[in-house]
Formats: structure tokens, sequence, C-alpha cells
């Protein structure tokens, strides 16, 4: 048993209070549930109609875990190639163990495009990702999400409306006609963390997808064929991969998108190089300088890798800041037993401490506290998904409207070409 799950048992036997962020994450994830649910994101406003889970069947709310394993070994074993199961870095051990393939969301939206003629995709990640592969998939292949209430907060953050009324009012101030380069006044980038509607509307507009991995060689396409960058839904990523580039944060105004010019004087728009919308993870917003510090105390000579996702004075005084990919990359890397203290989401820094037991790993954040949504994919889900389409029943299918994903696969395509550099 993983320390996060070790630690969540225990706090559900009564045998320790725990660390954990809530006592709440010892509940399954079928127990009702006001917002997002334990972990991270509980704070986080839930919008209205975002998709809800309807009822798991009693007999998988009753499994043990041992059966739940076995049934879905079974049902995999039933299904050969006709499914592909992925899995994301933050997804639980008890999860992951079943993926076909593990990685980060550029990784997975690869391998959802290019998956053998597998029938389903069971995606067990977030809404967003399911989306993407939906949209990258080859004609007639379903995509899955074992339980439809897995989304992201930090997605939910920006939505189709605010962002069309955003480009209204910059368009209005900015024209719409290049400059003597051929730029046009502004080029939309949106985080992968992002709705089809929104990577559609990207597409639309001349506009890319990019993810964490490979945002710099976004932005150097996006800076080549735009005078500006409007960079949504994460400000982090955004203002961390700009200042990295060298602009200065005094020309990344951030965009409220509840006041007008998003909270912005006319001036400062134009001299922006980058407008960030306001939004955040709910995960990489609990690092802190101060954990960093502690680290540093605590473990003289330990090495710091943060998220970028993470706020911009965390990753300034890390040793270093990369995706997933990037930590995961440095930490196999490394050819003498090292301390690594991570910035990341906790069942990731677990998976990399067992992986790498010749290293000394933890996560900064001394509190279990998971991604909210990534948790809510319990074996129980999966084991209902694939025993369902076993018996040639599909559940929970993950489509995204014609339209929109003819936009929205012009931007992944984009992204795609868009190579993390080495
Ligand atoms: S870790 Fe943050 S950005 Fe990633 S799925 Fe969870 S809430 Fe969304």
């Amino acid at each position: 048993m993983t320390s996060v799950a070790l630690t969540i048992d225990r706090i559900r036997t009564g045998r320790a209070a725990g660390t954990t962020c809530t006592p709440e994450l010892a509940r399954e994830p079928w127990d009702a549930v006001l917002g997002y649910g334990p972990g991270a994101s509980m704070g986080d406003v839930l919008p209205t109609g975002s998709p809800r889970q309807g009822g798991l069947p009693e007999q998988y709310r009753q499994a043990s875990t041992d059966e739940l394993h076995d049934r879905i070994r079974a049902a995999k074993a039933t299904l050969g190639d006709r499914v592909v199961v992925l899995g994301h870095f933050y997804q639980r051990d008890e999860v992951v163990q079943h993926a076909d393939f593990v990685g980060d969301s550029f990784q997975l939206a690869n391998a959802a495009q290019t998956v053998p003629d597998a029938e389903a995709i069971v995606f067990c990640g977030v809404h967003f990702m399911a989306e993407t592969a939906d949209i990258l998939a080859k004609p007639g292949q379903q995509v899955i999400l074992p339980n439809l209430a897995a989304g992201c907060s930090m997605a939910d953050m920006a939505d189709l409306d605010s962002v069309e009324q955003c480009w209204a009012e910059l368009e209005e101030l900015y024209g719409t006609e290049p400059d003597a380069d051929g730029r046009v006044p502004v080029i939309p980038v949106t985080y992968m963390n992002s709705s089809a509607a929104l990577k559609g509307f990207c597409g639309e507009h001349g506009g890319i997808v990019c993810t964490s991995s490979n945002a710099e060689t976004v932005l150097e396409w996006a800076f080549e064929r735009g005078q500006r960058v409007l960079f949504f839904p994460d400000q982090h990523l955004g203002r961390n991969t700009a200042k990295r580039m060298g602009v200065p944060t005094s020309r990344m105004p951030m965009w409220n998108p509840r006041k007008p010019l998003g909270g912005n004087d006319v001036d400062a728009l134009l001299d922006a190089r980058v407008l960030l919308w306001h939004g955040f993870c709910s995960v990489h917003k609990r690092f802190s300088v101060g954990q960093i510090e502690q680290a540093r105390a605590e473990h003289p000579g330990v090495r710091v890798i943060v998220h970028p996702e993470c706020p911009e004075a965390v990753v300034d005084a890390a040793d270093e800041a990369g995706s997933t990919d990037h930590i995961r990359k440095a930490v196999a890397a490394a050819t003498e037993p090292t301390t690594f203290a991570i910035g990341t989401e906790i069942n990731m820094v677990n998976r990399l401490a067992a992986e790498f037991p010749q290293h000394t790993i933890f996560c900064l954040d001394p509190v279990i506290c998971p991604c909210s949504t990534m948790y809510r994919i319990h074996p129980g889900y999966l084991a209902w998904v694939l025993e369902a389409l076993a018996r040639g029943e599909t559940l929970n299918r993950i489509t995204v409207a014609d339209d929109v994903a003819a936009n929205a696969r012009v931007a992944l395509e984009r992204m795609l070409a868009a190579k993390p550099r080495g």
C-alpha cells in the first residue's frame, strides 16, 4: 500500500488522525460531496452545470479492493486489444497499476492519437483530458471517463463566454490589423487544462494549445505570429514561462474576467506582452517559499524541483522548475544518491520515491492533499466501466461536438508539432 493510501486507511480505521488536508479523504468518492470533493480543490467554486456522476452500482461500492483489482484485470483480459487504459501521473496507484500508458497530459494526448486500433480508450485522468483524447482519437473510437465528476478546478476557471467577452474587448482596443512584420495584435494560447470549447476558440482565432512541457516552444510560436499573447487559464504557467523567456512581469497584466478591461488600464494593456488569465491550480498553489526554506534547513544539499503551475516566488526559490515529465527525467538521470524535494501532486511524488529507492524523495508540502478531481477515479469506477465494455455496453462516453472538435484539433495539432525542449 502506498503512503497516501496507508495514511488514508489509518484515518478510515481510526488508527491515526492522519496528516491529510481533510479527514474526508477517507470517504469513498461516491459518498455525497458538494463541490469538487476532498483534496486541494475543496474550496474552489464548482460551476453550475458541471458534469455529475450518477450512482455507482452497489456491487462495486461494496467490493473489497482485492476483488475490484481482480475484476479489472479479468475485464481487461476479456477485452484484450479492444481497450487501452491511459493513466495520468497524478492518478492514485490503485488505478495507475491498470494503465497501459502512464504520462503527463502531453504524452497522453500523443498516446490517444497513436494507440493501435482499440475500440475504446478508458481515460484515468480528468474531463478535459478525455475530451482531448476524443478529439484526437480515430473515428469510431470511444473515449470513456470512469467518473464524470472528475473535472479540473483550474480548467473551470475559464469558460467560453468569459473568454469571448475578453476577446471582444481586446479587439476593440487593439484592432485586428497585423503590424509591419505581419504579426496580429493578439494570439490566444490555452493551457491543455481547459475545455474543448476553449481549444476550439484558439483554433478558430489563430491560436494554439500548450502543456507544461512545451509551453516555451509554444510561446515562441505565438510571438512569431503575434504582438502579444492572451494566456489562459493558468496565470502561473504563463508568467513563469514568459519570465524565463525574458518578458518582464511588468508587461504581464492579469485579466480578471469579472472586471471591465480585466481590471486594467488602457496603457497597461497597450504595453502588454502576455495577458494572464486569473486562474490557478489549487494543488500547486499550496507550495510556498517557506516550505523550500524548511526543506533546505532539514536536508542540506537537497535538490528542489517544482512544477511551473507553482507561484512565481516558489519557482524562483527552487533549484529548477519543469513539467511532470521533466521532474521524472531529472530524478531518473541523477547518478548519485540524491535528496529531492518535489513540488507537485503527492501521488506522483510517492510513486517516484518508490521507483527510485536509491534517492530520498519527498513532497515539499508536508500535508497529504491530493488533486481532488483526479482522486475521484477509484478502482470501483474503473471496474464498472470495463465490465460494461466487456459485455458490449459503453458507459460515461465523452464526446466533443464535430464543429468544436474541428477547430480544437487545429490548435492541438499545432501543439503536438511544438515539441518540448530536450
Ligand atoms: S492538479 Fe490542478 S491542474 Fe491538474 S487536474 Fe488537478 S486541479 Fe487540475
